[in-house]
């Protein structure tokens, strides 16, 4: 029934979707076996891209070639720039979604991929030779072969969901958990872990009172995730802000006693940043209301999503504080929110291009490694199906750097350090966030895609122009200069101290007060350059000019550091023979076998002085 495909990839959620375009993409004919095909690119829990630090992630994934941003964009319901009052390093895009759109729009590009075959159905067992995997087994026993596999199994393995004191398996709710592959990973000497993560009740929209919330629009001019030229939606839709007070509070508390959470009978660590209204109330007890935000799931549908009251409580417990939420007092509950407990692997069992030490050409992506989040899977999955394709076709490997991306922090953070606790992306993770801003992921990713075949030459022109067009911008403002007559009666208006001799524009667009759209009403010379440019290169230009000197800092630091980071060590290296090691780094450093002299220092254990050690025998 089935040829020998290239790469097999395992379950269809985000990390999955990610993988089977990237490979396929790229050329190998990939088969994509899902439990559900319903539910292909499901969004689990809320329906929204994007936000700190994740917006990032989804414009790195775009401008390597990705789907995620095409999608959202496709799919929004609203737009808005998080963080647009602080500096251009948090920027942060994101969008509210259509859940249902969102996984249509996702199986219709997977459909209008050449090279991607589906299949429906468990896949049970992996099937391994000498130490290789070279297919899987399906649940009917259905034998297909692949010369490699991604792994990208969710919450679904062995999945046991909670609600009050019930609990059944499942991987989400309404559909089946997966089982088979956690038991044969160990027998093959993979560790295996436990988490939980939750979510929020689902709430019929008709049956709330909106006059008693705030209001929330998405912005005015709504950006955009992808660096292509989708056309988005015409309109967006309203969300809404609501508070919990004491009376919610007292009511959840009610139901503590039979709480999963606090009953012991969940495991598996939850979400630190993530957490479920009881944790809230129990953790910060001296705050009296926690913010709601009242989300809608679709454009048609009146079915809301409660963003921040993700909960496992009893479901009449969880109805009955509801009711107590401002405009909530007449709620109708569609879905009750719950808890899901379910394994994964610890991520330092892999390489940094993702491929498990254990098995050759096994490749594993999304929260199987102990992320949370559609976009750390998505961004997962992504590296994982080029890397299959470039491991199955002996083309060389593709390892993200931190210091170019949000994408390789993350897989570094997770390969290096490991996890205990679901992983998930903040801006504080990245050394070099200056620099891993989401108005330049094509700049800094674009040509890594190009090389590689997953954009074409016409897109990467459109951003060697953008560069260049900036550019001439910033030249200009150098050139330039302003008068003082002119320039002073607006720099007053703007509280900036007022020039006392003819300056260039670039030392006026310096001070932060001043803004690009300002000092172009000042100079007719400057509005007409850039008319003739559109508001993503301009934007660009201002940033370029407004943070110069720091980003020449920072990459002054990257540079230094950088010579680290091309010290690279045999994965191989026999770190027994080094004395000087000190009994915990020699053990961290066999575990985890970092690629370069970089990665070693960041291993927890591995102090500075067995960094010297080190240093000393990989120069010999
Ligand atoms: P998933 O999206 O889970 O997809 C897994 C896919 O694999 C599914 O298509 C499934 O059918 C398929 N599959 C699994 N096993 C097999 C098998 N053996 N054979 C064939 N197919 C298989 N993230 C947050 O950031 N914040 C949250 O608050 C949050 N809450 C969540 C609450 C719940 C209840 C759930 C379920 C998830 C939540 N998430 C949350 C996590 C978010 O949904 C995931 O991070 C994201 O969906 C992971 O993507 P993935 O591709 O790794 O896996």
């Amino acid at each position: 029934m089935f040829k020998e495909y290239d790469v097999i990839v395992v379950g269809a959620g985000h990390a999955g979707c990610e993988a089977a375009a990237a490979a396929a993409n790229l050329g190998s004919s990939v088969l994509l076996i899902t439990m559900n095909m319903e539910t292909i690119a499901q969004m689990s829990c809320n329906p929204a891209m994007g936000g700190v630090a994740k917006g990032q992630i989804v414009r790195e994934i775009d401008a390597m070639g990705g789907y995620s941003g095409i999608i959202a964009d496709k799919t929004t319901l609203q737009f808005r720039m998080l963080n647009k009052s602080k500096g251009p390093a948090m920027w942060s895009p994101r969008t509210q979604n259509d859940r249902k759109r969102f996984a249509e729009e996702w199986r219709l590009a997977l459909e209008r991929t050449p090279n991607v075959d589906f299949w429906q159905e468990m896949v049970g067992s992996l099937l391994i030779k000498n130490n290789t995997v070279v297919g899987v087994k399906t649940a009917l026993g259905v034998e297909i072969y692949g010369k490699a596999v991604v792994l990208t199994n969710g919450t679904f393995l062995n999945g046991i969901i909670h609600v009050g004191e019930k609990k059944f398996g499942g991987g989400r709710t309404g559909e089946k958990a997966a089982t088979g592959l956690t038991e044969q990973l160990t027998e093959l000497g993979f560790e295996a872990g436990r988490m939980k993560t939750g979510t929020p009740p689902r709430i019929d929209g008709r049956s709330l009172d909106y006059t008693r919330m705030e209001e929330q629009w998405g912005d005015e001019n709504p950006g955009r995730f992808s660096y292509t030229n989708v056309t988005l939606p015409k309109d967006q839709r309203c969300c809404w802000i609501t508070y919990t007070n004491e009376n919610v509070h007292e009511t959840l508390k009610e139901g503590f006693e039979k709480s999963p959470m606090f009953t012991g009978r969940i495991k598996g660590l939850g979400p630190r940043y993530c957490p479920s209204i009881e944790d809230k109330i129990n953790r910060f007890a001296e705050r009296e209301r926690h913010q709601i935000f009242v989300e809608p799931e679709g454009w048609n549908t009146c079915e809301i999503y409660v963003n921040g009251f993700s909960t496992s409580l009893p479901e009449d417990v969880q109805y009955k504080a509801l009711t107590q939420i401002p405009g909530f007092e007449n709620a109708k509950m569609f879905r009750p929110g719950y808890a899901i407990e379910y394994d994964y692997f610890p991520p330092t069992q892999l390489s940094l291009t993702l491929e498990t030490k254990l098995i050759s050409n096994l490749f594993f992506a999304g929260q199987i490694n102990g992320t949370t989040g559609y976009e750390e899977a998505a961004s997962q999955g992504f590296i994982a199906g080029i890397n299959a394709h470039q491991k199955v076709n002996d083309a060389h490997e593709l390892i993200m750097k931190r210091s170019e991306s949000y994408i390789g922090v993350l897989i570094d953070d997770l390969v290096t350090k490991g996890t205990e606790e679901p992983y998930r992306m903040f801006t504080s993770r990245a050394e070099h966030r200056l620099l891993l801003r989401q108005d330049n992921a094509d700049i800094r990713l674009s040509p890594i895609a190009h090389k590689l075949g997953l954009i074409s030459d016409e897109r990467l022109a459109i951003v060697n122009q953008k560069i260049a067009n900036s550019d001439a911008i910033v030249a200009f403002t150098k050139e330039q200069g302003v008068q003082m007559s002119e320039a002073n009666s607006l720099l007053e208006s703007l509280g900036t101290a007022p020039l006392n001799q003819n300056v260039k524009l670039f030392s006026v667009l310096s001070r932060p007060q001043v803004g690009i759209e300002d000092i172009r009403k000042v100079s007719s010379s400057f509005d007409q350059l850039l008319n003739t440019f559109d508001q993503e290169t301009v934007e660009q230009a201002e940033i370029k000019i407004k943070y110069e000197s720091y980003f020449e800092k920072e990459n002054e630091i990257v540079n230094k550091m950088q010579k680290m980071e091309d010290k690279s060590i045999n994965p191989d290296f026999d770190y027994n023979q080094l004395v000087s090691l000190s009994k915990e780094a020699r053990e961290k450093l066999l575990k985890i076998k970092p690629r370069t002299l970089g990665q070693a220092s960041r291993i927890s254990g591995v102090s500075p002085s067995d960094i010297s050690v080190l240093m000393v025998h990989i120069s010999k």
